[in-house]
């Protein structure tokens, strides 16, 4: 049971990303001082969103400076918090090196931020945002867990360096919190394990690859069909009602898969079509998966990523997330819906 002291500073990693923007959101609406350790604090075009959030808000927002990669950067932005929310990971599917631009920061940034709550004596509670990508590699995989559905209690055991390194960054980086958790008695480790987050980002420009995901279902990308691909989603601003909740329920413990529930690219393709009708070239129909296959390296995919998971469905268990932590999700429509609208009215889509 942990119980964390709301007039105490609470920190976050990542605030200037898609996930952190609506958590920061909360954490000021409820009237919290929030501590924000970003990596260049004079950007403005990246911290302008969160300044406008504060200047409505009972609570503030201090910003220093920090970087996943400097041991002990996040120090000073930890000073008197109880409570830290780790989000900061690149989300990032084209890289050139996986692992310099994704496990690195990844792994060494847990590792350097959890050593700063090693030695802050005053975090009681760290919160980190890992991923259903850390207990599902390929939609395959699920066959083989029990009742084939995945819960909390089941690891991604397939994702490498070089197949789906993204989901092997994630995993790599929660095992190691895990460990270094275990390794002392002062503070608990909560972690949120969200499927694919969807919806309006505070910061609509946010590096997060959900609005490359999203993007291509209006841009025309999908006009000749779409991947059999399923997968879990969730909106961002239930997500951030759930890391509020679980660091903030004195009980929370372990791991919570959030998401609200599980479709193709094809069924979010007709959910916008009944909101915006013939008005952008939305995904009509599902690609063979043989010419997906085919396809695969001309547009970033691996071969193998389209054997496992193209095809298979994505099962999870979600219900530790409803009744631990008290959580209601937003039917997915309601997600793509707003989350199209927002990238309508920025001018991603030029007519
Ligand atoms: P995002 O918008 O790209 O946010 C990533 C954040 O990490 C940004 O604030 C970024 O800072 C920060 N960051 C990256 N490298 C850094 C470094 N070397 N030092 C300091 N900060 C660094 O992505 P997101 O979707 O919000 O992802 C946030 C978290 O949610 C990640 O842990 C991700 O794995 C997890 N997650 C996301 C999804 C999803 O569908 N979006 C699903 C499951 C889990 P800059 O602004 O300076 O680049």
């Amino acid at each position: 049971m942990t119980t964390i002291d709301k007039n105490k500073p609470v920190m976050i990693t990542g605030a200037t990303g898609y996930v952190a923007g609506w958590i920061v959101k909360k954490l000021l609406d409820e009237g919290l001082t929030v501590h924000a350790p970003v990596r260049d604090p004079k950007n403005k075009s990246k911290t302008k969103y969160l300044d406008e959030l504060a200047a409505s808000a009972p609570g503030k927002i201090v910003y220093f400076a920090a970087d996943l990669l400097t041991p002990g950067s996040y120090d000073a932005a930890m000073e008197g918090c109880e409570l830290v929310f780790h989000t900061a990971s690149p989300f990032i599917n084209k890289v050139r090196d996986p692992q310099k631009d994704l496990v690195d920061p990844a792994l060494k940034g847990t590792q350097n931020v959890l050593a700063s709550v090693n030695s802050t004596q005053s975090v009681k509670r760290v919160v980190l945002t890992s991923s259903c990508a850390a207990i599902i590699g390929d939609n395959k995989d699920i066959l083989g867990y029990d009742n084939q559905k995945a819960t909390e209690k089941n690891w991604n055991e397939t994702s490498t360096l070089t197949h789906n390194p993204y989901s092997y960054s994630k995993t790599v980086a929660e095992k190691e919190a895990w460990k270094i958790a275990e390794g002392q008695s002062r503070w608990d480790l909560v972690v949120i394990n969200p499927a694919l987050v969807i919806g309006p980002g505070i910061n609509p420009n946010a590096t997060s690859e959900s609005f490359t995901i999203v993007k291509q279902l209006g841009d025309g990308s999908a006009r000749m069909g779409a991947p059999n691909l399923e997968i879990g989603m969730v909106d961002v601003r239930d997500l951030a009602e759930a890391h509020y909740a679980a660091g903030f329920t004195p009980e929370a413990q372990g791991r919570h898969i959030i998401q609200a529930g599980s479709h193709t690219f094809l069924s979010l393709g007709l959910m916008l079509r009944e909101k915006y009708a013939n008005a952008y070239p939305f995904p009509k129909r599902t690609l063979p998966k043989f010419l997906v296959w085919l396809m695969a390296p001309t547009v970033g995919i691996t071969r193998k990523f389209v054997s496992n998971s193209l095809g298979y469905q994505w099962k999870v268990d979600n219900s530790k997330g409803i009744h631990g932590l008290n959580l209601t999700y937003r039917p997915v429509k309601t997600s793509i819906v707003d989350m199209f609208e927002q990238m309508i009215q920025n001018g991603t889509f030029k007519k």
